[in-house]
Protein backbone atom coordinates (compact mmCIF):
# COMPACT_ATOMS: atom_id res chain seq x y z
CA UNK A 1 0.00 0.00 0.00
CA UNK A 2 1.31 3.97 -0.58
CA UNK A 3 3.39 4.08 2.27
CA UNK A 4 1.61 7.66 3.39
CA UNK A 5 -1.40 5.69 4.35
CA UNK A 6 -0.61 3.80 7.82
CA UNK A 7 -1.50 0.49 8.25
CA UNK A 8 -4.05 0.25 10.67
CA UNK A 9 -5.20 -3.85 12.02
CA UNK A 10 -7.84 -3.31 14.12
CA UNK A 11 -9.51 -6.59 16.23
CA UNK A 12 -13.07 -6.50 16.78
CA UNK A 13 -14.12 -8.43 19.56
CA UNK A 14 -17.61 -8.62 18.93
CA UNK A 15 -19.96 -10.13 21.93
CA UNK A 16 -16.79 -11.35 23.70
CA UNK A 17 -14.47 -10.35 26.86
CA UNK A 18 -15.91 -8.65 29.78
CA UNK A 19 -14.28 -5.35 31.34
CA UNK A 20 -12.64 -7.82 34.17
CA UNK A 21 -11.15 -9.54 30.93
CA UNK A 22 -10.59 -6.49 28.97
CA UNK A 23 -7.76 -5.21 31.08
CA UNK A 24 -5.78 -8.65 31.49
CA UNK A 25 -6.42 -8.69 27.78
CA UNK A 26 -5.60 -5.47 26.64
CA UNK A 27 -2.21 -5.37 29.15
CA UNK A 28 -1.31 -8.39 27.82
CA UNK A 29 -2.10 -7.43 24.29
CA UNK A 30 0.12 -4.32 24.86
CA UNK A 31 3.17 -5.64 26.28
CA UNK A 32 3.53 -8.54 23.32
CA UNK A 33 3.50 -5.70 20.77
CA UNK A 34 5.67 -3.47 22.42
CA UNK A 35 8.20 -6.10 23.71
CA UNK A 36 7.95 -7.74 19.89
CA UNK A 37 11.24 -6.98 18.02
CA UNK A 38 9.66 -4.91 15.38
CA UNK A 39 8.45 -1.54 14.64
CA UNK A 40 5.16 -1.19 16.25
CA UNK A 41 4.46 2.17 15.76
CA UNK A 42 4.50 1.89 11.99
CA UNK A 43 1.39 0.11 12.38
CA UNK A 44 -1.60 1.63 14.11
CA UNK A 45 -3.38 -1.03 16.16
CA UNK A 46 -6.96 -0.78 17.71
CA UNK A 47 -9.41 -2.61 19.68
CA UNK A 48 -13.10 -2.88 19.60
CA UNK A 49 -14.17 -3.95 22.39
CA UNK A 50 -18.23 -4.82 23.65
CA UNK A 51 -19.46 -0.77 24.95
CA UNK A 52 -19.33 -2.25 28.85
CA UNK A 53 -15.53 -2.81 28.44
CA UNK A 54 -14.63 0.53 27.13
CA UNK A 55 -14.32 2.57 30.53
CA UNK A 56 -11.88 0.18 31.45
CA UNK A 57 -9.92 0.18 28.39
CA UNK A 58 -9.81 3.99 28.38
CA UNK A 59 -8.43 3.85 32.35
CA UNK A 60 -5.52 1.39 31.30
CA UNK A 61 -4.75 2.86 28.10
CA UNK A 62 -4.48 6.48 29.36
CA UNK A 63 -3.07 5.17 32.61
CA UNK A 64 0.22 3.53 30.92
CA UNK A 65 -0.32 5.77 27.87
CA UNK A 66 -0.41 2.37 25.38
CA UNK A 67 -0.40 2.85 22.05
CA UNK A 68 -3.67 1.52 21.42
CA UNK A 69 -6.51 3.02 19.59
CA UNK A 70 -10.28 1.75 20.79
CA UNK A 71 -13.44 1.97 19.68
CA UNK A 72 -17.05 1.07 20.12
CA UNK A 73 -19.17 -1.56 17.79
CA UNK A 74 -21.78 0.60 16.84
CA UNK A 75 -23.52 3.52 17.79
CA UNK A 76 -26.99 5.26 17.65
CA UNK A 77 -27.88 7.65 14.80
CA UNK A 78 -29.23 9.90 17.55
CA UNK A 79 -27.54 12.03 20.07
CA UNK A 80 -29.73 11.41 23.23
CA UNK A 81 -32.93 10.92 23.94
CA UNK A 82 -35.65 8.30 24.07
CA UNK A 83 -33.88 5.33 23.03
CA UNK A 84 -33.98 2.37 25.56
CA UNK A 85 -30.53 0.36 24.98
CA UNK A 86 -28.50 2.62 22.33
CA UNK A 87 -25.27 4.25 23.03
CA UNK A 88 -24.54 7.86 21.32
CA UNK A 89 -21.57 8.89 19.69
CA UNK A 90 -21.05 11.59 22.85
CA UNK A 91 -20.75 9.09 25.22
CA UNK A 92 -17.91 7.41 22.95
CA UNK A 93 -16.07 10.54 22.39
CA UNK A 94 -16.50 11.13 26.09
CA UNK A 95 -14.46 7.70 26.59
CA UNK A 96 -12.49 9.16 24.30
CA UNK A 97 -12.83 6.47 21.66
CA UNK A 98 -11.28 7.35 17.87
CA UNK A 99 -13.58 5.18 16.02
CA UNK A 100 -16.40 3.58 16.15
CA UNK A 101 -17.39 0.69 13.80
CA UNK A 102 -20.59 0.66 11.55
CA UNK A 103 -22.57 -1.46 9.62
CA UNK A 104 -20.96 -4.22 10.01
CA UNK A 105 -22.78 -7.55 8.37
CA UNK A 106 -24.05 -8.67 11.94
CA UNK A 107 -25.78 -5.80 12.60
CA UNK A 108 -26.83 -5.07 9.10
CA UNK A 109 -28.10 -8.97 8.88
CA UNK A 110 -29.21 -9.29 12.86
CA UNK A 111 -30.43 -6.13 13.66
CA UNK A 112 -32.10 -5.07 10.40
CA UNK A 113 -29.64 -2.10 9.41
CA UNK A 114 -30.26 -0.73 6.38
CA UNK A 115 -28.16 1.64 4.06
CA UNK A 116 -30.05 4.64 5.11
CA UNK A 117 -29.14 3.65 8.98
CA UNK A 118 -25.62 3.04 8.23
CA UNK A 119 -25.66 6.99 6.72
CA UNK A 120 -27.33 8.13 9.37
CA UNK A 121 -24.61 6.53 11.80
CA UNK A 122 -21.75 7.82 10.05
CA UNK A 123 -23.05 11.36 10.23
CA UNK A 124 -23.60 10.63 13.71
CA UNK A 125 -19.80 9.75 14.10
CA UNK A 126 -18.80 12.69 12.09
CA UNK A 127 -20.61 14.78 14.49
CA UNK A 128 -19.14 13.80 17.33
CA UNK A 129 -15.45 13.69 16.27
CA UNK A 130 -15.28 9.91 15.67
CA UNK A 131 -13.82 8.25 12.80
CA UNK A 132 -16.05 5.52 11.66
CA UNK A 133 -14.71 2.51 10.18
CA UNK A 134 -17.30 1.86 7.69
CA UNK A 135 -18.00 -1.86 6.92
CA UNK A 136 -18.95 -3.07 3.55
CA UNK A 137 -19.55 -6.15 2.12
CA UNK A 138 -20.91 -8.86 -0.32
CA UNK A 139 -22.90 -11.94 0.53
CA UNK A 140 -22.13 -15.11 -1.34
CA UNK A 141 -25.64 -14.51 -3.07
CA UNK A 142 -24.70 -11.17 -4.14
CA UNK A 143 -20.99 -12.07 -5.56
CA UNK A 144 -22.84 -14.64 -8.25
CA UNK A 145 -25.76 -12.07 -9.08
CA UNK A 146 -23.30 -8.90 -9.29
CA UNK A 147 -20.12 -10.05 -9.52
CA UNK A 148 -17.40 -8.75 -6.96
CA UNK A 149 -17.83 -4.69 -6.30
CA UNK A 150 -20.88 -3.88 -7.08
CA UNK A 151 -22.81 -4.22 -3.70
CA UNK A 152 -19.62 -2.80 -1.75
CA UNK A 153 -19.23 0.03 -3.93
CA UNK A 154 -23.23 0.84 -3.46
CA UNK A 155 -23.42 0.21 0.06
CA UNK A 156 -19.93 2.96 0.26
CA UNK A 157 -21.78 4.98 -1.76
CA UNK A 158 -25.10 5.23 0.22
CA UNK A 159 -23.16 4.99 3.57
CA UNK A 160 -21.24 8.09 2.25
CA UNK A 161 -24.85 9.83 1.29
CA UNK A 162 -24.82 12.59 3.94
CA UNK A 163 -20.59 12.65 4.81
CA UNK A 164 -19.56 15.62 3.11
CA UNK A 165 -17.38 15.83 0.39
CA UNK A 166 -13.98 14.63 2.13
CA UNK A 167 -14.60 12.86 5.60
CA UNK A 168 -12.65 11.42 7.68
CA UNK A 169 -13.35 7.89 7.59
CA UNK A 170 -12.00 4.05 7.41
CA UNK A 171 -13.52 1.26 4.90
CA UNK A 172 -13.85 -2.44 5.87
CA UNK A 173 -14.24 -4.26 2.82
CA UNK A 174 -15.46 -7.71 4.57
CA UNK A 175 -17.07 -10.25 2.02
CA UNK A 176 -20.07 -11.66 4.11
CA UNK A 177 -19.05 -15.23 3.36
CA UNK A 178 -15.41 -14.67 4.28
CA UNK A 179 -16.64 -13.67 7.98
CA UNK A 180 -15.71 -16.14 10.16
CA UNK A 181 -15.79 -18.70 7.90
CA UNK A 182 -12.26 -19.47 7.92
CA UNK A 183 -12.79 -18.95 3.82
CA UNK A 184 -11.19 -15.85 3.45
CA UNK A 185 -11.31 -14.01 0.20
CA UNK A 186 -7.78 -14.09 -2.18
CA UNK A 187 -5.31 -11.11 -1.79
CA UNK A 188 -6.41 -10.90 -5.50
CA UNK A 189 -10.11 -10.60 -4.10
CA UNK A 190 -9.62 -8.54 -1.75
CA UNK A 191 -7.08 -5.69 -4.05
CA UNK A 192 -9.93 -6.04 -6.50
CA UNK A 193 -12.72 -4.55 -4.33
CA UNK A 194 -10.74 -2.21 -2.56
CA UNK A 195 -9.62 -0.61 -5.74
CA UNK A 196 -13.30 -0.16 -6.75
CA UNK A 197 -13.65 0.91 -3.47
CA UNK A 198 -10.59 3.83 -3.89
CA UNK A 199 -11.78 4.66 -6.95
CA UNK A 200 -15.62 5.43 -5.81
CA UNK A 201 -13.69 7.35 -2.85
CA UNK A 202 -11.84 9.48 -5.82
CA UNK A 203 -14.67 10.17 -7.71
CA UNK A 204 -15.93 12.34 -4.74
CA UNK A 205 -12.56 13.56 -3.67
CA UNK A 206 -9.03 13.19 -5.06
CA UNK A 207 -7.64 13.28 -1.70
CA UNK A 208 -10.38 11.37 -0.08
CA UNK A 209 -9.44 8.85 -2.09
CA UNK A 210 -6.00 8.99 -1.95
CA UNK A 211 -5.75 9.01 2.25
CA UNK A 212 -8.65 6.66 3.22
CA UNK A 213 -7.19 3.58 4.32
CA UNK A 214 -9.31 0.50 3.03
CA UNK A 215 -8.87 -2.66 5.42
CA UNK A 216 -9.54 -6.27 4.25
CA UNK A 217 -12.14 -8.17 6.87
CA UNK A 218 -12.86 -11.47 6.94
CA UNK A 219 -10.79 -14.77 8.02
CA UNK A 220 -7.73 -12.95 8.54
CA UNK A 221 -5.00 -14.96 10.46
CA UNK A 222 -1.46 -14.81 10.64
CA UNK A 223 -1.00 -16.91 7.62
CA UNK A 224 -2.68 -14.38 5.51
CA UNK A 225 -1.67 -11.08 6.33
CA UNK A 226 0.92 -10.65 4.60
CA UNK A 227 -0.57 -11.14 1.28
CA UNK A 228 -3.47 -8.88 2.00
CA UNK A 229 -0.73 -6.36 2.73
CA UNK A 230 0.93 -6.77 0.10
CA UNK A 231 -2.06 -5.17 -2.25
CA UNK A 232 -1.64 -1.53 -3.37
CA UNK A 233 -5.10 -0.58 -2.26
CA UNK A 234 -5.47 -2.85 0.86
CA UNK A 235 -3.59 -0.98 4.04
CA UNK A 236 -5.14 -3.16 7.01
CA UNK A 237 -7.08 -5.31 8.34
CA UNK A 238 -10.27 -5.79 10.42
CA UNK A 239 -10.05 -9.08 12.49
CA UNK A 240 -12.63 -10.80 14.14
CA UNK A 241 -11.72 -14.02 15.78
CA UNK A 242 -7.90 -13.79 15.58
CA UNK A 243 -7.96 -10.52 17.44
CA UNK A 244 -9.23 -12.61 20.89
CA UNK A 245 -5.88 -14.78 20.26
CA UNK A 246 -2.62 -12.39 21.88
CA UNK A 247 -0.16 -14.26 19.62
CA UNK A 248 -1.67 -14.48 16.99
CA UNK A 249 -3.16 -11.22 16.72
CA UNK A 250 0.40 -9.80 17.58
CA UNK A 251 1.76 -11.67 14.43
CA UNK A 252 -1.28 -10.16 12.06
CA UNK A 253 0.71 -7.04 13.77
CA UNK A 254 3.60 -7.80 12.88
CA UNK A 255 3.25 -9.35 9.33
CA UNK A 256 5.99 -7.20 7.60
CA UNK A 257 8.54 -9.70 9.55
P1 LIG B 1 -13.36 -12.93 11.37
O1 LIG B 1 -14.36 -11.68 11.54
O2 LIG B 1 -11.97 -12.40 11.34
O3 LIG B 1 -13.65 -13.81 12.56
O4 LIG B 1 -13.74 -13.59 10.07
C1 LIG B 1 -14.11 -10.47 10.90
C2 LIG B 1 -15.17 -9.47 11.27
O5 LIG B 1 -16.35 -9.85 11.41
O6 LIG B 1 -14.89 -8.27 11.44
Amino acid sequence: AVTTRTPFIAGNWKMNLDHLQSIAFVQKLAWTLKDANHDFGAVEVAVFPPFTDLRSVQTLISADKLELGYGGQDLSAHDSGAYTGEISGAFLSALECGYVLIGHSERRTMHAETDEVVAAKVTAALRHGLVPVICVGETAEDLEQHGPSAVPVAQLRAALENAGANPDIVVAYEPVWAIGSGQAATAEQAQQVAAALRAELAERDAELGARTRILYGGSVKAGNIAGFMAQPDVDGALVGGASLDIPEFSSIVRYQK
